[in-house]
């Protein structure tokens, strides 16, 4: 017979970690499968917005990531060819760390899982799940490694699908097909060292179909990431025959903006550029009787022009560990899963949903060169770009210090500063998985 567990989780991401943290806290026996071993590099622009950092700290590894991120991100730049605005970053009300800062990826995701390890989730690294069934009020989960021949089944009674986006899904019968467009979405992302950007400043690169973002996070290694359309990766690549399609971006990204080719003037790239695409931002279903619930990316995807990715997988993992563990008793034992569903679902689209369509307009504007034509009034109100970063969730609370709260598990003998922390969050669902 298969090991059984409460809970499975499909990936070890912002999203898979934090579910399987905040359930092995709360008493669930909980399994996380990850296809790739840690640390990992992954495309991203790697800031965290101010809101999880709370988070952070409420899951006991804030002063971990004190220690390891880079210097709080207090301005905000707008490159586009050789103009620049800036404006403040708005800062996070009542928080300890008022304004986000930047990981990168290969220690974030890696400090995430290990807590998630430390209050008892059992890893299975690496492994991948190829295969979601539901029978007799289980999910059967089939696990192999790239190691030829060696496969596993796993049952338990939820499944948390925390994949991502950029992968083809565990439980999807075939592959998704979409026809290849132009306008298909290609990211990348690097690191330099010895770059010349001011700590503390985060420029949005725009260009002729893309943008992207820059910013100093641990050790002081600059990250950059952008996204590019099919088209205009085919022209930059024309331009640069024989170079790999990274170099090619880079050339690209210096000749678009003056800030980036500043910011690169004597940096030296440490490892490789990173790509992955087409991505597809957008919703997608939030729970299928066979696949579970999803969360993070595999749940929607914001457009990153906004950064608001690991605040969406984090948050959203709140969210829905709150929605399960107020039904645990009647999931456990095997109950139809719908009704937690449309709660998640009602939780996810409040909280999200106007996130993902003004990404989606800031990620048209920046990319259409005649959007240029809205520099001027930019420049006369440079609020406009702190606006941006309000409406876009960067200091929506997600949870901050108030009220009476004790943490259930060994969250609640997390570090001093964590272990007495009072939460409650924006989201009553999250008030109710505190134990409020
Ligand atoms: C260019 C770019 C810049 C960005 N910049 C930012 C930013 O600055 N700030 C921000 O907040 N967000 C940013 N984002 C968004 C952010 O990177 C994502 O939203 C975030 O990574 C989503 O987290 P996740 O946990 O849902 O998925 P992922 O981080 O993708 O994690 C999924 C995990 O699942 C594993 N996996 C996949 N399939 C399987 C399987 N079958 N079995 C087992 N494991 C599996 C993968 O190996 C991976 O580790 C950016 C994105 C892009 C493209």
């Amino acid at each position: 017979m298969s090991a059984r567990y409460d809970a499975l989780v499909i990936g070890a991401g912002i999203a898979g970690a934090t579910a399987a943290a905040l359930l092995a806290d709360a008493g669930w026996s909980v399994a996380i499968v990850e296809k790739r071993a840690f640390p990992r590099r992954k495309v991203c622009g790697e800031c965290v917005a101010a809101p999880n950092i709370a988070l952070l700290e409420v899951l006991g590894i804030g002063a971990a990531f004190d220690a390891l991120a880079g210097p709080p991100l207090e301005r905000v730049a707008l490159y586009a060819g050789e103009d620049e605005v800036r404006a403040a970053l708005p800062r996070l009300r009542g928080a300890r760390m008022p304004w986000g800062r930047a990981l990168g990826r290969e220690r974030l995701d890696t400090l995430l899982l290990d807590r998630a390890a430390g209050l008892g989730a059992k890893v299975w690294q690496p492994w991948s799940v190829v295969g979601v069934a539901r029978r007799d009020g289980w999910h059967e989960c089939t696990l192999a490694t790239s190691r030829a021949g060696e496969a596993t089944t796993l049952a338990a009674r939820v499944v948390i699908d925390a994949h991502g986006s950029w992968e083809p899904a565990p439980a999807a019968d075939s592959r998704e097909r979409f026809p290849a467009g132009a306008a298909d979405l290609f990211a990348f992302k690097a690191n330099f060292a010895h770059a010349a950007l001011e700590p503390g400043l985060l420029p949005v690169l725009a260009f002729d179909g893309g943008y992207g973002g820059m910013v100093v996070g641990d050790g002081g290694a600059l990250t950059l990431a952008c996204c590019i359309r099919r088209d205009r990766l085919r022209a930059a690549r024309a331009a640069a025959p024989g170079f790999p399609a990274g170099l090619a971006v880079e050339a690209l990204l210096e000749r678009s903006c003056r800030g980036v080719r500043r910011a690169l003037d004597g940096a030296r790239r440490t490892g490789p550029w990173l790509s992955v695409g087409p991505i597809r931002p957008g919703r997608r279903p939030l729970w299928t009787e066979r696949a579970g619930f999803a969360v993070g990316n595999a749940a929607g995807e914001a457009h990153p022009i906004l950064g608001e990715g690991i605040s969406m997988a984090m948050q959203g993992a709140f969210l829905l560990s709150a929605r399960l563990d107020e039904r645990r008793a009647a999931l456990l034992a095997g109950a139809p899963q719908d009704d937690v569903a449309r709660r998640y679902a009602r939780d996810w689209r409040r909280t999200f949903g106007a996130r993902l369509r003004w990404a989606a307009l800031f990620a048209a504007l920046a990319a259409r060169p005649r959007a240029r034509a809205l520099l001027p009034l930019l420049r006369l109100w440079p609020g406009l770009l702190t606006a941006g970063a309000i409406v876009g969730g960067k200091v929506r609370p997600a949870a901050r210090p108030a009220g009476a709260h004790r943490a259930r598990g060994p969250l609640a003998r997390a570090d001093g500063r964590d272990a007495h922390a009072k939460v409650t969050t924006a989201s009553a669902a999250a008030l109710r998985w505190r134990g409020n």
